[in-house]
């Protein structure tokens, strides 16, 4: 399998570059060249196996020769043994819903299914070609500390995470900051997600930089994150059809970065049977505006009691728009480049009635999210995050939706309680958080100021042997 830029610019690549490489050098995103496709039959078989087994099978034909299948299997098999459910991602019923449980890893989140995959195949990559990676990331909370978890101690690997100064909650900042392994830097940035995440988009459009430094990615703009999550899609429909190839399902997503929403998309090209894909958000709507409108456009970031998905530029966007605008990268480089120059995009009337077939958007309030995780505690006595809870409640006219619960309630206390009066039992990963030693740097929001941390921390941590 090949790999291309969203924009055009780069030469074909293989699975081992796409991953290394992150954001495209064009500046684009990468996507594999095309879907593998996945008939009934297969369905059928696929849906009688384990999680580990159903990902070597997913993932399989997107690797291709990079890895051979015995080695992907033992990625994958040491990436889910530290999962505390024995189905890595369990499907229950509450009500008349499906919940896909995503939060059994060690950081509490979905975000660890891909990224725990992600840390044992960038060690993987670097063993056989003997090279170094220094990963820079920016978090809006549960990312960061996934990522962290994912290459903690790692050999070869340095880590650097930027999050929003008092931004994150206090247990996602603590998961972050009590890491103390020597690879582990955390950033405090005074500013935003969004400025964040421009600063690491900038840091890597340095392209020398990029390169003497050997940075990569852990957003959700690496394609194996992306990879990663399009297994419990079909996990979780085999779950609920018991494998009938006859039976579409309906999967309600709390959306940020389109990344989690996007790997839904990819199962459905490739075959497996998706009725609607429900696009949640909260009152960081660009999204939810976008479906229902076709105009793409950012306003500011608002703050809420669901602050991984504040979130207003999206990074993993622009992989849809190829496919909407028919694979055509002048296309989307138009599209982008309008963006740039007048922070709006649209698209014409015809594709937003594309867009709209497959997904149905929404966004939720404060008030309905609440009210949501009140309302589905009284009636089945299980307690939904404030992300989950956004996605149940825009699942509400389509009853058997599969709803993905992004993270365990444990994390977000204070919305819990204020909906429920009580806090959610915390899973053991999760205890004495709080009286752990932390370390962590403050910063303010400039490229530069972040520029010269780095180069500054990696000179002291490996001085001359750097260039290696
Ligand atoms: C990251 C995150 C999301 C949003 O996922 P995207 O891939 O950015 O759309 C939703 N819920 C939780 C708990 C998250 O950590």
């Amino acid at each position: 399998m090949r790999y291309l830029s969203t924009r055009g610019g780069v030469e074909p690549v293989t699975f081992s570059q796409a991953v290394m490489m992150g954001l495209a050098t064009d500046g684009g995103l990468l996507l594999p060249e095309n879907f593998p496709q996945v008939d009934g039959e297969t369905l059928r078989r696929w849906a009688g196996l384990p999680f580990t087994e159903l990902a070597v099978e997913v993932m399989a034909p997107y690797v291709g020769t990079d890895l051979d299948r015995r080695s992907l299997a033992d990625l994958v098999e040491r990436s889910y043994a530290g999962f505390s459910h024995p189905e890595v991602t369990p499907v229950v019923e509450v009500g008349d819903r499906h919940v896909l449980e995503l939060f059994h890893g060690p950081t509490a989140a979905f975000k660890d299914v891909a990224l725990q995959f992600l840390g044992n195949l960038f060690e993987w990559l670097l063993e056989r070609s003997g090279g170094r990676l220094n990963i820079l990331g920016a978090t809006s909370g549960d990312t960061g500390s996934a990522a962290i978890y994912g290459v903690r101690g790692q050999e070869r690997i340095d880590i650097f995470i930027l999050h929003p100064y008092q931004r994150v909650s206090p247990i996602q900042e603590r998961q972050m900051t009590t890491v103390l392994d020597a690879n582990v830097h955390n950033i405090a940035i005074e500013g935003t997600f969004d400025d964040g995440q421009r600063i690491v988009k900038e840091l890597f459009n340095d392209l020398a930089f990029k390169s003497e430094y050997s940075l990569g990615a852990v957003n959700s703009i690496n394609w194996a994150r992306i990879l990663a999550q399009v297994v419990y899609y079909f996990y979780s429909w085999a779950r609920v059809t018991g494998g009938d190839p006859e039976r579409a399902v309906v999967f309600s997503v709390p959306t940020g970065n389109f990344g989690d929403i996007f790997a839904g998309y990819v199962a459905s090209r490739m075959g497996l049977p998706v009725r609607k894909l429900i696009l949640a958000t909260n009152r960081n709507d660009i999204l939810s505006r976008f479906v229902n409108t076709g105009v793409y456009q950012a306003r500011e970031v608002h703050h809420t009691i669901s602050p991984s998905m504040d979130i207003q530029i999206s990074s993993n966007f622009e992989r849809y728009l190829y496919y909407l605008m028919d694979r055509d990268p002048a296309a989307v480089r138009g599209l982008m480049e309008q963006m740039a120059r007048e922070g709006r995009l649209e698209v014409p009337p015809e594709k937003q009635a594309e867009v709209a077939r497959l997904f149905h958007a929404e966004a939720v309030s404060e008030e309905e999210t609440l009210e949501q995780i009140r309302r589905t505690f009284e009636e089945s006595d299980y307690i939904l995050d404030p992300h989950t809870a956004v996605g149940v409640r825009a699942a509400r006219g389509y009853p058997g939706a599969i709803c993905l619960a992004t993270a365990h309630p444990a994390k977000f206390g204070d919305a819990v309680k204020q909906a429920i009066g009580v806090e959610a039992p915390p899973p053991p990963s999760l205890q004495g958080l709080m009286e752990k030693e932390t370390r962590c740097e403050r910063l303010p929001a400039e490229t530069a100021a972040i520029k010269e941390y780095i180069k500054r921390t990696l000179a002291q941590r490996h001085g001359q042997t750097m260039e290696e």
